[in-house]
């Protein structure tokens, strides 16, 4: 059943991970007619949003777009930094989203920080106890599955926060792309949407394979106390 589950899981985010990367692939290559870089869209959204202290930054490697909330850093990949794709203009724009979340405290992404100390510490445990596990008589058979269950529980619920925090941002970036003009409505639109989309639903198949693991646990701990 454990293979089964990764198995599933697995062909679950493989399939999300190919159908983000088959639209970004395609529609990076479809240039905006603003002529904006992404690095341009990011600050144009902070700076009318009045956001100062946030700073931009280009960084190597495919898809490593992020925002450090810790240290109000945005950071895009090279191709979306400098690139003027509609592709790299939406990118930029959820970035830039993540930053006007924490400008106005928005309380899922409050959330997921503070859960990110305890998340790691969680990912250790999940990782550990199996191999731990499998040196009999090291480690109580119930109490291992209930570290996991507790653990997985803890995974669960921040790619659970994760989730208003992602779509979030990918609608504030179509509101401000349309709203700029940095994007034009109609084909441009609906190409950046395709892109946002099919990332929004990498977090969907995260969620989905940590809740499926979660329930796993759960369950050989319920199936562990009735063979007391
Ligand atoms: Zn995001």
């Amino acid at each position: 059943m454990m293979l089964l589950l990764f198995i599933i899981t697995m062909a679950l985010s493989a399939l999300a991970s190919l159908k983000v990367r088959s639209a970004y692939n395609r529609y990076s290559q479809v240039p905006a007619s603003s002529g904006l870089t992404g690095a341009q869209v990011a600050q144009r959204i902070l700076d009318l949003n009045n956001i100062r202290d946030v700073s931009i930054h280009a960084t190597p490697g495919h898809l490593t777009d992020h925002y450090d909330p810790a240290h109000r850093r945005l950071v895009l990949s090279e191709e979306n930094f400098y690139g003027t794709s509609v592709a790299a203009l939406g990118v930029a724009a959820h970035e830039a989203g993540h930053a006007l979340q924490h400008q106005q405290l928005y309380a899922p992404l409050q959330w997921r920080m503070a859960a990110v100390g305890i998340t790691g510490i969680a990912s250790q445990i999940v990782m550990w106890v199996p191999i731990v596990g499998m040196f009999g008589g090291l480690l109580d058979y119930k109490l291992a599955i209930t570290i996991m269950a507790v653990a997985m529980g803890v995974l669960m619920l921040f790619q659970l926060v994760t989730l208003p925090v992602e779509f979030d941002a990918t609608a504030r970036a179509k509101k401000i792309l349309a709203g700029t003009g940095a994007i034009a409505p109609g084909s441009e639109f609906q190409a950046m949407s395709k892109v946002l989309d099919a990332a929004a639903l990498t977090y969907v198949a995260a969620f989905v394979s940590s809740l499926a693991y979660f329930l796993y646990y759960v369950l050989r701990m319920s199936v562990a106390s009735r063979e007391d």
